[in-house]
Order: C-alpha cells, then sequence, then structure tokens
C-alpha cells in the first residue's frame, strides 16, 4: 500500500484523526464552527487516495458555494500529486451541470443548453405573466418566481402540486407555461439543474447503478443546509442500505437556510435512514481567539432547539469584541473605513478582513464610502460581474451565436443597439411566434412590413456571425462579437460608456482566465477516468454505457465524444458564477458580504454591520420564535468568521430603502457576555436618548441633516485606534524573480509603476502595480513582462 505522506495526519487531534480515517461507511461528523469540519472532509478525501482506497474518479463531493469548493479543491492540490480539476468535486448545481453535460440526451435537453440565472428566470417569468394576461400587482414575478423555484426544490413539477386556491391554480399554470418555454428555448434554471439530474437517475435504473457502482466515496460539507431535492438527489448517488462510504458534515446550529427549504431535519434522518452508528463531535475550536468564541457560545446558548455541543479553544482570550454605537449609518462607513485603513497599515492584508451585513441593501453606503477613500473592495453577492447591464449584452449575443432559439436573450438584445424594431412588431412577433409554438428566431418571416425587414437583418446579422466566428478562439469570438453587433461602438458614443466599454475589455479578459484557469482548451479531457483503474475497470460498468465518461470540467458528450465549444463552456460557467457569490480571485480587496454567504469562510478581522432590532434580527422574523432562533443562528455564523479580532456596530439611525429608521440596537447584544465586549463608544446611549432624537426632531421640521451640520452632532466619537497585535501580522511573500513590493517596475505597455503586491506561484504569481496614470491593474506574472528598476 503507498504510504501516506507524512504531514497529512500529523496535525489532527483524536477525534479529527478517527473522522479522517473510518472506514467506507455511513458517517455523521456533527460539531460547531471552525472545529475543523471542512477541514477533516478534504484531509479524508486525500487520506482515501494516498492508501490506495480510492481513485480521483471514485469520489464525490459537494458543497454549497463556488468558493468552498474552490477552497477544497486547492487545499486538495496542495495535499496530493493528482489533477483535482477532473474530480468531481464542486457545488450541487456545479456537479448537476456536470452529469447534465455528459447525460444531455437520456436528460431531453439539447446539447449546447444555457443557464438562466435568476436575474433571466425571473424576466422569462414576467414574460409569461404578461403574456397570459394576468394582472402583475397579483402575480408578481418575483413571487411567482419563488413559487417555481420552491416547487421545483420540492421536487414538484406542476402535476405534483396541490391545488388549493385560485391563486396557487393560476401559479401553476405560469409554471407549466415557463416549463414549456424552457423547453422550446433549451434552457434551464438553477433549480431545473438539480431537477433534471434527479429525475433521471430515478428513472433510469442503469445510469444510477452505474454512478453508484463509480462513487464508492461521497462527501458533503454543510449538510444542515441541505434541503429536500438536494438530500434526494444524494439518495440517488448513495442509497440508504448500500455499501458506499457517506460522509455528511454539518453544524445544526449555522442551519441557515430553512427559509429556501432546507432542512436541519435532514440530519437526524440520515442518522435513521442510513443505520450511522458513529457520530463523530468535534468539540475544540481553533479559529477563533476566546472571547470571540465565548461571545458565540453565549449567544446560541439562548436557543432552545439545539442538538447541544461545546465548543472550547486552547487559544487564549485574545482581544475583547469591540463594540461601536454610531449616529447614522454614514458615519457608521466612516468609522468602519478608518478601521480597517487602520487594520491594514497595521500589516494585515486587506482580503482578510470581511465587512458583513444581514441584508444586501446595507452595502451601499459602505461601498460609496470606501470608494471615496480608494480603498480597494469586492462585494459578493449585489450586482456582480456577470449580472451588469452590458456584459448581459454582449453575453445574449454569444448566446445566440450557441443557439438562436434562446428567446431570452433574443429579446434582450434584438433591438439593442436600436434597430428599429418597436413594441408593435415585438408583439407581432410574439403572437407568431405563440401561434407557431416555434421560437421568436424561427418566426420572423411572419411578420411583414419594415419591421419585419428589420427584425430579418437581425436574424441576419447572428447567422452571419456565427459563420464568421467558427474556427475562431474565444477572445476572437467575443472581439468579432462587440465589433459586429454595434456594441463597441454604441458605447463609444455614449456620454457614460467609457466604464461598460472596460467591462467588456473584462469580459474578453474574464474568457481568457477561463480557458487557462478551467483547463478548458487543448487538454480539456485531463484525467481519463481508467487511468487508476478501479472502478472502471470495463466489467464494472453498466450495460449500454459508453467505456469512459470523461472527467474534463467540461464533459464530452457520453456518446459521441464530442466536447463542448469553448464558448458554450464559458456561457455556462458565467451563469454559474452569476448565480453565485463569487468574484474574480486576486486582488487584495476587503471583502464585504451578507452573512449567508460568508459561511464556512474565516477572517482575520470580522466586521458585523447594522446590528439593530428589525435589521439584524430581520424585522420578517420577528414574528415567530423560529425566525428569531434563524436570526440567532446566522449571528452564530457571523461571530465565528473572525480568527483574531470582532467588531460589532449599529446605528441609530439608518437610510433604508428611501427612509430614514430610527433604531434601537439589538436584542442579541443583551445576550452577549459583558466581560467579553469593550465599547468603543460610550454604553447605552440608545435611540430615545441624544442625536436621534434630535435627528428625528430635525427630520420632522423638514430639515433634516443639514440643519445639524456644524452642530458638532455629526462626527465619529473620538477613541483610539489600538495597535494591530504582532499576531496578526503576516508574513508577505516578496521574493518574485527579483520584485519587491514597494520597488519599481517596467511594463512596456504601461510603464513606470510602483508594486503594491505579489501573490500566488508558478502559473498563478500575480503582481497589483500602480501604475500612475494607468491606475492600479494586476497583471499575470507568467503573461506580463514586468522588469525591476533600480
Ligand atoms: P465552519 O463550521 O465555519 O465551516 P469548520 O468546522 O469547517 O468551520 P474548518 O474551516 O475546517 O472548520 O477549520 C477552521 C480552522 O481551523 C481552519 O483554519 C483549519 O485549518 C484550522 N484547523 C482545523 N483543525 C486543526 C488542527 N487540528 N490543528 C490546527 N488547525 C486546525
Ligand atoms: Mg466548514
Amino acid at each position: 500500500q503507498p504510504a501516506v505522506s507524512p504531514g497529512l495526519l500529523k496535525n489532527l487531534n483524536p477525534e479529527q484523526l478517527a473522522a479522517v480515517t473510518l472506514p467506507a461507511k455511513p458517517a455523521l461528523i456533527l460539531a460547531g464552527a471552525g472545529s475543523g469540519k471542512t477541514r477533516v472532509l478534504t484531509t479524508r478525501i486525500a487520506w482515501l487516495m494516498q492508501t490506495g482506497q480510492i481513485a480521483p474518479a471514485g469520489v464525490m463531493a459537494v458543497t454549497f458555494t463556488n468558493k468552498a469548493a474552490k477552497e477544497m479543491l486547492t487545499r486538495l492540490s496542495a495535499m496530493l500529486p493528482v489533477n483535482v480539476r477532473g474530480m468531481w468535486i464542486g457545488t450541487f448545481h456545479g456537479l448537476c451541470n456536470r452529469f447534465l453535460r455528459a447525460h444531455w440526451k437520456l436528460a431531453g435537453l439539447p446539447q449546447g443548453f444555457q443557464i438562466l440565472d435568476t436575474q433571466d428566470s425571473q424576466s422569462a417569468v414576467k414574460r409569461i405573466i404578461k403574456a397570459m394576461n394576468l394582472d402583475e400587482e397579483r402575480f408578481v414575478p418575483k413571487q411567482v418566481s419563488w413559487f417555481i423555484a420552491g416547487a421545483k426544490d420540492d421536487g414538484k413539477r406542476p402535476g405534483d402540486i396541490d391545488i388549493g386556491d385560485d391563486q396557487t391554480r393560476k401559479q401553476v399554470e405560469i409554471y407549466q407555461a415557463y416549463q414549456d418555454q424552457c423547453e422550446r428555448e433549451g434552457v434551464v434554471d438553477f433549480a431545473e439543474l438539480m431537477l433534471r439530474t434527479y429525475e433521471l437517475l430515478r428513472d433510469n435504473g442503469p445510469l444510477r447503478e452505474h454512478y453508484q457502482r463509480r462513487f464508492r466515496h461521497v462527501l458533503v460539507d454543510e449538510f444542515q443546509d441541505t434541503n429536500r431535492l438536494q438530500y434526494a438527489w444524494l439518495k440517488m448517488f448513495a442509497p440508504p442500505g448500500g455499501d458506499q462510504g457517506v460522509f455528511a458534515v454539518g453544524d445544526d446550529d449555522q442551519s441557515i437556510y430553512a427559509f429556501r427549504g432546507a432542512l436541519v431535519g435532514n440530519m437526524s434522518d440520515f442518522e435513521r435512514q442510513y443505520r450511522v452508528d458513529t457520530v463523530i463531535k468535534l468539540e475544540q475550536n481553533y479559529r477563533s481567539f476566546g472571547n470571540i468564541l465565548d461571545t458565540a457560545n453565549a449567544l446560541i446558548g439562548h436557543n432552545s432547539r439545539r442538538l447541544g455541543k461545546n465548543l472550547r479553544t486552547e487559544a487564549g482570550p485574545g482581544e475583547p469584541v469591540r463594540v461601536f454605537e454610531s449616529n447614522s449609518d454614514f458615519a457608521e462607513a466612516q468609522w468602519l473605513v478608518e478601521e480597517a485603513q487602520a487594520l491594514h497599515r497595521g500589516g494585515l492584508n486587506r482580503k482578510e478582513i470581511a465587512v458583513l451585513y444581514r441584508s444586501n441593501a446595507q452595502s451601499r453606503v459602505m461601498e460609496s464610502a470606501l470608494f471615496n477613500a480608494g480603498i480597494p473592495y469586492r462585494v459578493y453577492g449585489g450586482l456582480r460581474f456577470f449580472e451588469r447591464a452590458e456584459v448581459k449584452h454582449a453575453l445574449s449575443y454569444l448566446r445566440l451565436i450557441e443557439n438562436p432559439n434562446d428567446d431570452t436573450s433574443f429579446l434582450r438584445v434584438v433591438n439593442f443597439p436600436t434597430r428599429g424594431i418597436g413594441a408593435r412588431t415585438m408583439e407581432l412577433l410574439a403572437d407568431a411566434a405563440r401561434a407557431s409554438g416555434r421560437s421568436l428566431y424561427q418566426s420572423v418571416a411572419a411578420v411583414s412590413g419594415k419591421g419585419g425587414a428589420n427584425l430579418l437583418a437581425f436574424t441576419q446579422l447572428i447567422d452571419a456571425l456565427r459563420a464568421s466566428t467558427q474556427g475562431l478562439n474565444l477572445r476572437e469570438i467575443i472581439e468579432q462579437m462587440l465589433q459586429s453587433s454595434g456594441l463597441t461602438d454604441f458605447y463609444k458614443l455614449d456620454k457614460e460608456g467609457a466604464d461598460r466599454l472596460e467591462n467588456l475589455d473584462e469580459l474578453i479578459n474574464a474568457a481568457e482566465a477561463f480557458v487557462t484557469q478551467e483547463g478548458f482548451g487543448k487538454d480539456a479531457v485531463a484525467l481519463p477516468v481508467d487511468e487508476h483503474g478501479e472502478g472502471f475497470s470495463p466489467g464494472n460498468i453498466a450495460p449500454g454505457l459508453p467505456a469512459a465518461v470523461s472527467d474534463a470540467p467540461f464533459s464530452p458528450d457520453a456518446e459521441t465524444g464530442e466536447i463542448m465549444s469553448p464558448l458554450a463552456a464559458f456561457l455556462t460557467h458565467a451563469s454559474l458564477e452569476a448565480g453565485d457569490n463569487q468574484a474574480q480571485a486576486g486582488q487584495d480587496a476587503l471583502q464585504l458580504m451578507t452573512v449567508h454567504s460568508a459561511k464556512g469562510l474565516e477572517f482575520d478581522a470580522v466586521f458585523i454591520t447594522g446590528l439593530e432590532e428589525g435589521l439584524f434580527p430581520h424585522e420578517n422574523s420577528l414574528s415567530d420564535s423560529d425566525g428569531v432562533e434563524e436570526e440567532r443562528r446566522l449571528m452564530y455564523v457571523a461571530i465565528t468568521r473572525a480568527r483574531q479580532r470582532l467588531y460589532l456596530s449599529f446605528s441609530q439611525t439608518r437610510m433604508l430603502h428611501g427612509q430614514t429608521r430610527y433604531n434601537v440596537k439589538s436584542r442579541f447584544f443583551d445576550e452577549l457576555p459583558e466581560a467579553c465586549l469593550k465599547w468603543l463608544t460610550p454604553r447605552n446611549q440608545g435611540f430615545g436618548s441624544g442625536f436621534a432624537r434630535e435627528y428625528q426632531n430635525a427630520w420632522e421640521r423638514g430639515s433634516g441633516l443639514k440643519s445639524m451640520v456644524g452642530t458638532g452632532r455629526v462626527e465619529r466619537p473620538a477613541f483610539t485606534n489600538p495597535p494591530v497585535p504582532q499576531a496578526m501580522l503576516k508574513k508577505v511573500d516578496n521574493e518574485h524573480g527579483g520584485l519587491r513590493v514597494g520597488k519599481s517596475v517596467f511594463h512596456t505597455k504601461f510603464g513606470e509603476g510602483v508594486l503594491l503586491t505579489l501573490e500566488g506561484k508558478g502559473q498563478d504569481a500575480r503582481a497589483q502595480v500602480n501604475f500612475g496614470r494607468h491606475g492600479v491593474k494586476w497583471l499575470a506574472l507568467s503573461v506580463a513582462k514586468l522588469t525591476p528598476i533600480d
């Protein structure tokens, strides 16, 4: 048997070691935040492979966010000399996508099916509501979309839904019409990816057996947040009573997706249905200092429905948790900017600082403060790159090259830039398409007159684009599309088009990065699955299936071996990225995200902002105790993200959704141990005292903040920044081929600049350089020529 590399198991405590080396049978790891669940799961995969118990192709591991999946792949490749890219490790959606790419025909999908992101799917629903002549006030597109997604997450097709009232009946009709439309266009939404995969496995015995034989080990992180369909899906790959190793890790205290159908009960169901005889508990926390952990433990102790477990740390108390009260959201943001800057000056990388908030809408004020201060930051969630209008327009053209019957894309760009195609023409076209059951593209000939001629010109443009981009690489395809579609010219003429043109350039960069990073290119079919034998000897494959289902990130067609075009693969990537809280890696930027998106992550310093009644806990949750308990778990997740330093802040007033709100501090403050806290502002002000009341009076007089400027009240309270402890200072790697942080460099295109950051190794090495006039840029060192200047 191959030896286990000495480092692999060395740093595990006895319980972790036991979990990592469990025999291949169902197991449940139930443990609190930061106790090493994810680490155990990853190490187990490495251990199974190193000891020769399993081939890379025999493992499936699933988690919730792209960021978490990538993290898992990175950690694994550090432990193992294999190409982990080809392994079935990813998000639920990512794995479903891969599965359906290989079995599109069996799943009843067109080969190049595209994925609708949430926005697109909502606009498709909206179109249907309109076409059905329904009242949009009564059938709010967003709500109907949630209804459909919720039904799918429950595994339900339109025919499976109990029709109680009229409202439901109509919604089911919309669901059906939406489903028909998706079929016609050859597109799927996120929930559909899961449901299709589930149904195909459920209905196709040989295929199911094939995968069950293939995956000897199935591992799930964050199991507490699985919903009904995800759990059912899992059972298709590894049913109870089978002989596979099923390894589930989770923390009931971190269940935060009940509002989307997550069932914490899946954990006890799992224990029962899989006859788990080993539930391992991990009680040592390796992430946070004592004060942070005590704060988290005290808070979650106020919940009644818990499976019960303890967390301890050997790290010592560390610093107190800092609490800050501000007069306004604006002041809170100002304070935050200064504090984050101080931490950064003290030697902390910006990406090690997270700013967390309960709702997306809260980020705007902080973003503008950060922007004004010139601090790089990245928002996870909110309007992501792939969701910006100009990027979506460009993607729509690309989609139409791949699949002209994609009505959503057709509608988005048929008259953008303008081509004299008006609403009347589009109505005629939509009617014709509906009457014949065909796509808009296919129905163009049915419209006569000037509008019809313009429509025809548009379809000819798309056809010509398709013809002229044959054989080009991805960069060339996008460049050609930007020219021929008129997008570039349009934004050149637009007063505010400069930013948008930059984003379109960024799209080309994203495509190039995709080709190199995702290995989509020459060697797309990396890691043939039979390379390691196990699980894939010919005798081991279900009858009627191809000898090898490839493991490339974008699997070739299972029957013909045909590989998806790089363009189609990139479009898929764009949809999946848009659906997740994922941003481009690289730049050292402050991390802004909702608490939901922070699940599973950790940072040296964490700010939890907007801790006010109605905001966190959220007002929608206050009516029942389940709701408040979920909010408390959310707060527990937030607190336990911090390694060394934690800040909690709240504000007496806040502008939200166009209204000023007057707040009292969150009830959670009353549940935290006073001994762990350090108030940066005088304690016990709160709403009703001092500033806030004054502010409200001013507001009611109709003068608002203006009348208060100069009163000295709109200022941040004085306090001094404590020094950053030595433990937080990270060693900065500044040896990269003679380059040094802080020194000048020369670049052939951008000229002279100052090197700000160096990161990554080998192919992934990158540098951040301030080129003055040309701005601050990130460069891939494998491509960019940077010469040091002495
Ligand atoms: P969460 O519930 O937040 O997802 P988790 O239980 O998955 O947390 P991990 O992220 O795996 O926890 O681990 C938390 C941190 O503790 C990581 O930085 C990890 O590397 C570290 N860690 C885990 N186990 C050990 C150990 N035995 N020795 C040293 N560090 C450890
Ligand atoms: Mg984890």
